[in-house]
């Protein structure tokens, strides 16, 4: 019932991958993906559902700038520049090139979506940056609404809640109640909507992130926190 701006088309697919259990020989599981790199905004990818209801939110606070941060390849950094062409909005991308700045990518599609692009050299300047950058906006004029990285915060996790719902419903069709559920996990809104989904519609399956980006020893106490938070 959350009010969301629509961005994705979704339903997205869920596909039976035969030729990999083929490929993993006999005893292997039926496997299945969900294809959230077709939710077709900008290429695609996860960020797109949990963009949704942060323009939605963005749109109803008067925003007229969304501000995000990440890596200078950072798939979320590319949808929300994409997220507030579609909504009307300009955007401000704060990206650090600790691991290589060449325009090639994702950097060059935030360059081709009108992004304005702030690239600094190390993560540290990047958090100085987000520091400022809203009195910079709002110093011209701006009504800034900040995205925090891979838009992991409760609405955004919110999404993957809904997300389960939906998935539920395409298993229940395909006549399948899978044991488990893999995903990379990252900024951990994925997980946390995916924890509290799962719980909310008693799925039959374990939520399985794997860590892709931090340590393991890092990730449970704060997707514990972001779980309890997109509960609430
Ligand atoms: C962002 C992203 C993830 C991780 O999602 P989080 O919600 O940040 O954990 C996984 N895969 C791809 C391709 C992504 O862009």
């Amino acid at each position: 019932k959350l009010p969301k701006f629509p961005l994705a088309v979704l339903p997205t697919p869920l596909q039976r991958l035969r030729n990999l259990e083929a490929a993993l020989g006999p005893g292997t599981p039926r496997i299945w993906v969900k294809r959230d790199d077709l939710t077709g905004l900008a290429f695609g990818g996860n960020k797109a559902r949990k963009l949704e209801y942060l323009v939605e939110d963005a749109r109803r606070q008067g925003a007229t700038v969304l501000v995000s941060e990440g890596a200078v390849q950072s798939n979320h950094a590319r949808m929300t520049a994409a997220a507030a062409r579609v909504a009307g909005m300009r955007c401000v991308l704060v990206l650090d090139a600790a691991h290589g700045g060449e325009p090639v990518g994702n950097l060059l599609l935030d360059h081709l979506l009108a992004a304005d692009v702030r690239v600094t050299p190390t993560r540290e300047e990047r958090n100085a940056l987000m520091e400022t950058i809203g009195d910079e906006l709002r110093a011209a004029g701006d009504m800034p609404y900040v995205i925090p990285t891979g838009g992991s915060v409760p609405l955004g996790a919110a999404s993957y809640v809904a997300a389960v719902a939906e998935t539920l419903e395409q298993l229940r069709a395909a006549g399948e109640a899978p044991a488990s559920l893999f995903f990379a996990s990252g900024s951990l809104g994925t997980q946390a909507g995916l924890v509290v989904g799962a719980r909310a519609f008693s799925a039959p399956f374990a939520v399985e992130g794997v860590a892709v980006l931090h340590p393991v020893e890092q990730l449970i106490g704060r997707c514990a926190a972001l779980a309890t938070n997109t509960a609430e």
